[in-house]
């Protein structure tokens, strides 16, 4: 009998581990069954919100391959519509339910991929029956807001609750398409993954395309009308809606893992040691949104549920299913977003994580520009250094602004990366021509700004 690898998501962490697996091993000496319980399988979420906005005008060119693909070219039994319900460790057994009526399937397994990824969080006021209300995870739950925004009659306040990114890029997609945009937040603006100096560049930007923003207002329930949505209740009164996405963050979705006794962390995510094996269930694999990992700056587990590191940690989980040796090695926390043309970038601690996680720092801003002051385009940049005290070894970045703003961000990861100070930074050697920077690049001036403020303090 062929060994057996069963997958558990048919997404970015399920499916980049399932096709490593196949790489290394053929059809022959590995079977590979894999549940998928929406409509999709390997799609980008992260292009929900341009499919939503219009920009993406089809949804197919966010599928990078589909359950035939799979079947066809890589010998693998792809199951859609296929819940699993029951993950049987003792018998080694999954049971799934065919959600298209077809009832119940009993499947054995050698090796067991966990990739479920997560789930929107959803209090207590947010459960209801009334239609109009979005989580927004799978593409099956963008394909029904679309839905809903197309149909008659068609809705025209939107309120979006919860401004973390994934919020303000539903907002942003709404305000596109025409819609009176309201985005509130309990805390006091939206983007709380960049410090609140930081955010309140972002809220400034939003409130310029036209989005509401209501922050310090937490929300305390939903109204309905025959059936729909009507407004969001909040401390202050309602404000009137015909659609609402909840943008409250996401939770690991371990359900299943949880009733078959897998480990969790501290941060309620899957424990997964650094080749994606549970650790104590031989066999046993995870990877996704559905875990927690290493934060290399801070030496916390955390849960970070990104498409980066899902599809990394796939792939590093499938070489090792198929006989390889790979290791996910942690994360810093780059992630980056945009608010029409102005692009956010963030890495590594925000002045809360280092605080919390124990260091001396000190934390500087510097303005600057995306390119010399005189070339056409010229936008403004802010940069914000965290640097621990005394060493100067950098903590966490932060840039807000126009054009080349997001992706100067991956330049201070890999320093961050790389331990090293904000000293070392000043020398690096950046490209320089007046269409792409000032002579002296914005990260190059904040490290400068961040070693005076390290000698200021120390002298
Ligand atoms: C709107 C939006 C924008 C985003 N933008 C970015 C971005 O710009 N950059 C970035 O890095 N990340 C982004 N992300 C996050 C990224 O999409 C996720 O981190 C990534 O999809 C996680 O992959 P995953 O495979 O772990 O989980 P998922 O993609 O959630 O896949 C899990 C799959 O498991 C299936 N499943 C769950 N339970 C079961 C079960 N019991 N049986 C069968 N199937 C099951 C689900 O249907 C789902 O298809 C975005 C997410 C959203 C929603």
């Amino acid at each position: 009998m062929a060994h057996r690898l069963i997958v558990i998501g048919g997404d970015a962490a399920g499916m980049s581990a399932a096709s490593q697996a196949r790489r290394r091993r053929g059809r022959d000496d590995l079977e590979i069954v894999v549940f998928e319980r929406g409509h999709f399988t390997s799609y980008s979420a992260c292009g929900i919100p341009y499919w939503i906005s219009g920009l993406v005008p089809d949804p197919e060119a966010l599928i990078a391959r589909d359950p035939e693909v799979f079947r066809r070219e890589h010998a693998m039994d792809v199951r859609m519509r296929h819940e699993v319900t029951t993950i049987d460790l003792e018998r080694r057994e999954v049971v799934a339910q065919n959600l298209e009526g077809g009832g119940e399937v009993r499947e054995r397994f050698d090796d067991l991929m966990y990739a479920t990824g997560a789930v929107p969080v959803k209090p207590p006021w947010a459960v209801t029956d009334a239609h109009g209300v979005f989580g927004m995870q799978t593409l099956d739950d963008g394909a029904a807001l679309r839905d809903w925004l197309d149909a008659d009659p068609q809705p025209r306040r939107a309120v979006v609750i919860g401004g973390g990114y994934i919020g303000v890029e539903m907002a942003e997609a709404m305000i596109q398409r025409g819609l009176s945009v309201t985005l509130v937040e309990a805390g006091e603006q939206p983007m709380s993954t960049v410090d609140s100096d930081m955010g309140e560049l972002v809220a400034d930007a939003m409130r310029g395309l036209g989005i509401t923003i209501r922050g310090s207002l937490p929300v305390t329930g939903l109204e309905e009308h025959n059936g729909r949505v009507s407004a969001v209740v909040t401390e202050e009164g309602s404000i009137p809606a015909d659609v609402v996405v909840l943008g409250l963050g996401v939770r690991p979705n371990t359900t299943l893992a949880e009733a078959a006794g897998l480990p969790l962390g501290p941060t309620g995510a899957i424990r997964v040691d650094r080749r994606m094996r549970v650790p104590g269930f031989p066999g046993i694999w995870a990877a996704g949104d559905c875990v927690e990992t290493l934060h290399r700056v801070s030496g916390l587990p955390v849960h970070v549920p990104l498409g980066t590191h899902a599809n990394k940690q796939g792939r590093v989980a499938g070489i090792n299913i198929g006989g390889g040796y790979a290791t996910f090695t942690g994360v810093i926390g780059t992630a980056v977003t945009k608010v029409c043309d102005l692009e956010v970038g963030r890495t590594g601690l925000r002045e809360r994580d280092a605080k919390a996680a124990g260091f001396e720092f000190v934390s500087v801003i510097a303005e600057s520009t995306n390119r010399a002051g005189y070339y056409p385009g010229s936008r403004p940049m802010t940069v914000k250094l965290i640097a621990e005290r005394p060493s100067g070894r950098l903590l966490g970045a932060q840039i807000v602004g126009w054009s080349e703003a997001a992706k100067r961000i991956d330049t201070l990861a890999v320093a961050l990366w790389n331990g090293m100070t904000v000293d070392d930074m000043t020398q690096l050697d950046l490209g320089y021509a007046p269409p792409y920077a000032p002579v002296w690049d914005p990260v190059l001036i904040a490290a400068r700004k961040a070693v005076d403020a390290l000698a200021a303090l120390d002298r």
